[in-house]
């Protein structure tokens, strides 16, 4: 087949607008009350445990599954109660559902058949072009069954981006995949989104796939989207406990909310020790009281370790309990004077001291690092 260029399946992305969209199966609400925006050309994740409603809102976005309330917007047209062939929107699934008697080219052709308006010529070139945008010209006479699982996964691609939605749902692409294949084939879906300018929209439970994906992150949870940011965002600034516990490891320790300290800083007091913290930056008025009950997390890598005599701000004296190699970095578990134990992770360099068990160490908590979480509403 002749070598085409991808330029010719660059589309125009499409914004997406839910509002207040909501599903219901069996009285019981599989998505709630869901508003999010993505404009033109974001690869946007959806990001949960298993359950939180993840598919179920993708679903309501093709047009597969009908909402009991609210509203889908795409390029500020209402398409809620338009079927799926009406949105300009095409689905990747986990399993692929190849043809197996076709071949890969013709996989990947099949729904321009129906197109009226996309002559032979113009449907080899897309093909062509399709093929080499996920890099398999080489084996477009093969079957499905000659290739790897990854493979066919790329046909799965090719076969969507072909139709040039505007919008490309892909509903976890790489779970059947093993972990190094997904690995590479995420940095080749960014290249390939980036190429076409879509809007696609990834759903995935695996936080380091959403991290590395995507430009901007919703978190679910029991139907609801609990914070919505870019991956720094939602990593380093997690508003909630649930949200710093699923994307990675995470100290969570009580803490009293003391005054605000100016800006965005907030004194709390952690045992009978007084640190100042940073506030949540979207706290929708529900700032914690002061002298209230409330929590704080700080992720283990932002943490600092230190010998006693060094002495510094926003710091608390801890006794070593274990060391744990994990390769490139150490965890080390260190138990606070008021009982509660935190990790830190050591990077395993020369320069790096590491402190054996029962060392004593000031444990230094960053005020940029160490966030105050909103109180549950
Ligand atoms: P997973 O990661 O396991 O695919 P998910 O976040 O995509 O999970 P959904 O598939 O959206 O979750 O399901 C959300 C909730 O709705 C679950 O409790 C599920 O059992 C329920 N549910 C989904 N589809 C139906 C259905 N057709 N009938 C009844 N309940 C359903």
């Amino acid at each position: 087949m002749a070598k085409q260029t991808p330029a010719n399946l660059s589309g125009r992305g499409g914004t997406i607008e839910l509002v207040e969209l909501c599903r219901i199966f069996d009285d019981r609400p599989a998505v709630d009350g869901i508003d999010l925006h993505i404009p033109q050309g974001e690869l946007f994740s959806v990001l949960g445990p298993s359950g939180c409603g993840k598919t179920t809102t993708l679903r309501m976005i093709a047009g597969f599954e009908r909402p009991n309330g609210g509203r889908v917007l795409i390029d500020g047209v209402d398409v809620t109660d338009d079927p799926p062939h009406r949105r300009p929107v095409n689905t990747v699934f986990q399993s692929y559902a190849l043809f197996p008697h076709l071949s890969v080219a013709d996989n990947v052709g099949y729904g321009l058949r129906w197109r009226k308006d996309v002559d032979k010529a113009e449907r080899r070139a897309k093909i062509g072009a399709a093929l080499e945008l996920v890099q398999l010209s080489a084996f477009a006479d093969r079957r499905p069954a000659q290739l790897s699982g990854g493979e066919q996964q790329r046909v799965a691609l090719a076969r969507a981006l072909v139709l040039q939605p505007s919008v490309l749902l892909l509903d976890e692409p790489l779970g059947a995949l093993d972990a190094r294949l997904r690995k590479s084939l995420r940095q080749e879906l960014v290249g390939i989104q980036r190429e076409v300018g879509i809007t696609f929209v990834f759903v995935t439970h695996d936080q380091e796939e959403a991290l590395e994906l995507s430009d901007r992150v919703a978190v679910m949870d029991h139907g609801r989207v609990v914070q919505c940011g870019t991956p720094r965002e939602v990593y380093e600034s997690p508003q909630t406990e649930f949200v710093a516990d699923f994307l990675g490891v995470a100290n969570v320790l009580e803490a009293a909310c003391g005054a605000p300290a100016g800006g965005s800083r907030r004194s709390v007091t952690i045992g009978s020790f007084p640190l100042t913290a940073t506030e949540p930056a979207d706290l929708n008025g529900n700032a914690p009281e002061p002298n209230s009950a409330g929590k704080v997390v700080i992720r283990p890598e932002r943490i600092r370790l230190s010998t006693p005599a060094e002495a510094g701000a926003n710091q608390i004296p801890g006794m070593v309990d274990r060391l744990v190699y994990l390769g490139p970095t150490t965890q080390v578990v260190v138990t606070l004077p008021h009982g509660p134990q935190i990790q830190a992770l050591v990077t395993n360099d020369a320069d790096e001291q590491m402190y054996p068990p029962g060392t004593p160490v000031t444990v230094t908590f960053p005020q940029d690092a160490l966030r105050l979480l909103a109180p549950a509403s």
